[in-house]
């Protein structure tokens, strides 16, 4: 039984459920869209609090610069490139069989610098906001001074009292622990069945303490919030619940509205933006996805991309159980290969709040973010990780239209000539040389296939 009713019943009121539970690529456009004006308060969070993590960012770029010299080149400012992908949109029209107008574009938060993935954004906002408050309220910090004190002997014994845990399936321990061990905490990553090994060493490397689990993403989470509960020094960074992560992710939408101009690319409802979001818990894309509505309100079109193996947001908002179903209660296993979005249950503040905003949710097979990953190699030469590539398919998604959704978006063939499609790639750059051979080998084998089939 899931929530007091059969399989059969839930596949009767909910016919998309029959092909998630047979590990289908599934795409649901929300029936019941609102513009932003009225939905936006759903979320509970507003400009201001992004502008205010804005502005914390700003004040550690000091810090930041000389703490990690990668960071020097953009004055301190973590922050990731777009660049166009004209060679993949052209493939991508042949391989799922239908032209595709507008542009394709590439966020490449897979090169974002200290760890190489989207946590970058939302994680070490985190650990900066719980190290601004700790030195602020400690007296070690004011307001106003510049920020690389915190770089200090003093500063890092001073951090050095308190913790912080975290469960993860790797990418946000690997945020959490490089930038929590360089100001000097004691952190804990609780690790996932599914973390690759680099990870795990990288972190031990660091002075990073991490704690394997034998079981999935949501079991490490309970474990690091035990922990941190019997022990007032320590900070549990709560990736089912944050505010903080989620709007540390929300403030990539100002930087990316200034790219995006830099670029000559208009955004109004003549020119809709799409953006395809890998989601796991759904904090990343939620927190991206809420800024981005913020900056261009009606005129962003955001799809949330999930692996067949673990479509817990899709599967939580289709039905309106949210959090209180995980995709194992309808026999999905939810092991993938696909870094981060190994989540069998999603943030249910995410779901319920982002519902009215986000446009649409898809499903994309390992085998296909595989044969993904070589054909963005092949033919633009970037190196992602599998995760990082379940953006790609939503431009083929939304042409294809199943639900009559361009029609209720108001997105004639007009629009959709002038539309910019962009993939949001959330991670590789960290990936080590000989697993991303082992990734591309794959890809190029599965690809070869699909070649000899079509
Ligand atoms: C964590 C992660 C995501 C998704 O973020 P959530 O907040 O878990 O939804 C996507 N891609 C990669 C590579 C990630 O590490």
């Amino acid at each position: 039984m899931i929530s007091g009713r059969t399989l059969e019943s839930w596949c009767a009121s909910h016919p998309l459920i029959r092909e998630l539970v047979a590990l289908q690529q599934t795409t649901w456009f929300h029936p019941a869209l609102a513009p932003v004006a009225e939905s936006i308060g759903d979320v509970g969070l507003t400009a201001a609090d992004v502008a205010d993590a804005s502005a914390r960012l700003t004040r550690f770029a000091s810090y930041l610069r000389r703490a990690f010299p990668e960071t020097e080149g953009s004055g301190g400012i973590i922050e990731s490139d777009v660049r166009p992908l004209p060679k993949l949109h052209a493939l991508l029209g042949e391989r799922y069989g239908r032209s595709m107008g507008g542009s394709l574009w590439l966020k490449r938060d897979s090169h974002l610098p200290i760890s190489g993935s989207i946590k970058a954004r939302g994680g070490i906002y985190e650990v900066l906001k719980h190290a601004e408050d700790l030195a602020l309220a400690g007296k070690l910090l004011r307001l106003d001074d510049d920020y690389a004190v915190l770089g200090s002997d003093k500063a890092r014994a001073f951090f050095g009292q308190y913790k912080i845990a975290v469960g993860s399936t790797g990418n946000l321990g690997l945020s959490i622990g490089i930038m929590g061990a360089a100001l000097g905490f004691q952190v804990t990553v609780h690790m996932s069945a599914d973390a690759r090994q680099w990870k795990k060493d990288m972190l031990r490397s660091r002075g990073v303490t991490v704690v394997e689990h034998a079981s999935d993403y949501s079991v490490a989470i309970a474990q690091g919030r035990k922990q941190a509960g019997l022990d007032p020094a320590c900070h549990f960074v709560d990736d089912e619940n944050s505010v903080n992560l989620f709007l540390g992710y929300a403030v990539a939408a100002e930087r990316l509205q200034t790219q995006l101009a830099q670029a000559d690319i208009a955004v109004d409802a003549q020119h809709p933006l799409f953006v395809y979001l890998p989601c796991g818990i759904g904090g990343a894309p939620g927190g991206v996805a809420f800024g981005l509505k913020l900056v261009y309100g009606d005129a962003v079109h955001c799809m949330f991309a999930e692996p067949t193996h673990s479509p817990c947001m899709l599967l939580g908002v289709y039905t309106g159980l949210h959090d209180a179903v995980c995709v194992q209660d309808f026999g999905i296993d939810n092991v993938t290969a696909a870094d981060g979005l190994a989540v069998g249950r999603a943030s249910g503040f995410v779901g319920k709040a982002m519902q009215r905003l986000v446009d649409g949710y898809y499903t994309v097979s390992d085998e296909e973010m595989y044969s993904l990953l070589a054909l963005m190699e092949r033919s633009e030469g970037v190196r992602l990780e599998p995760s990082a590539l379940a953006g790609v398919p939503g431009i083929g998604r939304v042409h294809a239209d199943q639900q009559g959704y361009l029609a209720r978006a108001g997105l004639d063939s007009h629009a959709m000539a002038q539309a910019t499609h962009l993939v949001w790639a959330t991670g590789g750059n960290m990936v080590p040389p000989d697993e991303m051979q082992t990734y591309l080998d794959k890809g190029r084998r599965l690809l070869a296939k699909d070649w000899a089939v079509g």
